[in-house]
This record gives structure tokens, C-alpha cells and sequence, in this order.
């Protein structure tokens, strides 16, 4: 599989644990907020075999792993990455997905502890926010079914972009999720311009206000908690 880069330590990507970062390289969606734009490519990062990365990835002080991308279930060999870095001894797993390729993610489930699953928008506006020629939604809804029926923490989460979304939009997810029954935290991040977004999109979005969602915690469905972490 193609890889951008290893962070030996990461204290913010999975709560309370620890993890070494692993990005793979190459999305099959190309949101124009983007803030690893530069992996965004299918031929970007360097090609390496899987025991290269486990070897790479050995002995660092960490109690797991976080697999982050880029869209890291576009390659077809993560499951035995995944697989080789549990047999290896890995504490925690955890993968961040957008879920649009859910044959690879089932075949990564019986490895994973956690997946950071990322809801790029409400169903009917899927193909224009990820700006892809084929509808993901069905993938996507798959994706979302299978690891609720699984034994994976299901962490979903949406990245708020100010001019893009609307708050209705946060509510309409949120109703959906608990329609398919999940219970537990909806996580959503600010949009933030950074060095990884790229130049040419930024003038189409606004760093949002927190305080333009804050009405909606009160509006949740039953057993779903919206959670604002503003960057
Ligand atoms: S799915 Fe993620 S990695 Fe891919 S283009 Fe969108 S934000 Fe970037």
C-alpha cells in the first residue's frame, strides 16, 4: 500500500490512548476542504510492504495505532496490515474512515477496537460535498451498518465547514444515525484553514462559530450526544 508519513506519538487522535499515526496515502474523494490535500492523489506517498511498515512502526512508546489517510480502506491489502499489527502485539487499533469502500472495512473489522468514521453530509448531498462522480451514499450507508452490527466502537464524527453545511444538516445526521441505531457520541470538529488545505479552495469556506451549533445540543435524539470540539 502507498504511505505518506508515521507519527512516532500522537496524544490527540484516539481519547485517552496513546497511538502511533499511520497515514496512507490516496482519497477516491476529493472535498474541497481538505486538509491533507497533498495525499490526496493516488500515486503520492511511496509504495511499502507490510512488513516494512509493521517493522517501521515497531518499538515506538505508544499503546496502539491510529490508520488515518488520505482514505486508508482504498487499499486493498489493509486488512493484513491491520491483521499483521494485532499479531504483532498491538494494544488498541483504531481506523479513521470515510467509509466509502465497505467490502475492505468488514474485512479490517474483526481486527479493529475503534473507527473514527467520518458523515461528510446528509445523504442527498454526498456526491457534491466529496465531489465524486458516483453517489457514495449506499457504500457509505453499508459502511455504517456493518459496524453497528459489529463489536467496533463506532466514533462518527463530521467536520463543520462554515458556508458549506448548515446546522439542520448536523440534526438530519444525527436523526439518521439514531434511525440505524446508534447510540452514544456525535462528534463534531471545526473546519480550519491550515498549511494541508489548498489555496485555490479556501476562499469557498469560513472557519465556523461554535456558537452557531450550540442550539442543537438540547436537540438531539434519545441516546445521542453531540459533542463540539472546536480546534
Ligand atoms: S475524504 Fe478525507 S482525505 Fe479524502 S478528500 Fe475528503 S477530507 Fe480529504
Amino acid at each position: 500500500m502507498r504511505i505518506a508519513s508515521f507519527i512516532d506519538i500522537s496524544l490527540v487522535d484516539v481519547p485517552k490512548i496513546p497511538v502511533t499515526v499511520i497515514f496512507t496515502s490516496g482519497c477516491n474523494m476529493d472535498c474541497g476542504y481538505c486538509q491533507n490535500a497533498e495525499i490526496i492523489p493516488l500515486d503520492s506517498g511511496s509504495e511499502m510492504i507490510i512488513s516494512d511498515i509493521v517493522e517501521s512502526v515497531r518499538d515506538n512508546l505508544s499503546d496502539g495505532y491510529c490508520i488515518t489517510g488520505g482514505e486508508p480502506t482504498i487499499h486493498k491489502d489493509l486488512p493484513l496490515l491491520i491483521k499483521a499489527l494485532r499479531e504483532d502485539g498491538a494494544g488498541h487499533i483504531n481506523l479513521n474512515t470515510q467509509g466509502s469502500v465497505p467490502d475492505i472495512l468488514e474485512k479490517c473489522l474483526p481486527y479493529l477496537d475503534s473507527v473514527w468514521f467520518d458523515m461528510k453530509a446528509v445523504p442527498e448531498r454526498y456526491a457534491e460535498i466529496t465531489r465524486v462522480k458516483f453517489d457514495p451514499w449506499p457504500r457509505v450507508l453499508r459502511s455504517i451498518k456493518l459496524l453497528i452490527d459489529s463489536n467496533v466502537s463506532f466514533w462518527p464524527r463530521t467536520t463543520y465547514v462554515g458556508r458549506l453545511m448548515k446546522p439542520t444538516e448536523i440534526l438530519e445526521i444525527a436523526n439518521l444515525l439514531h434511525e440505524l441505531g446508534f447510540q452514544g457520541e456525535y462528534l463534531i470538529q471545526n473546519y480550519l484553514k491550515s498549511s494541508g488545505t489548498r489555496e485555490s479552495e479556501v476562499v469557498n469556506f469560513e472557519e465556523p462559530n461554535k456558537s452557531e451549533l450550540e442550539s442543537l445540543i438540547d436537540s438531539m435524539p434519545s441516546g445521542i450526544t453531540l459533542k463540539l470540539e472546536w480546534r
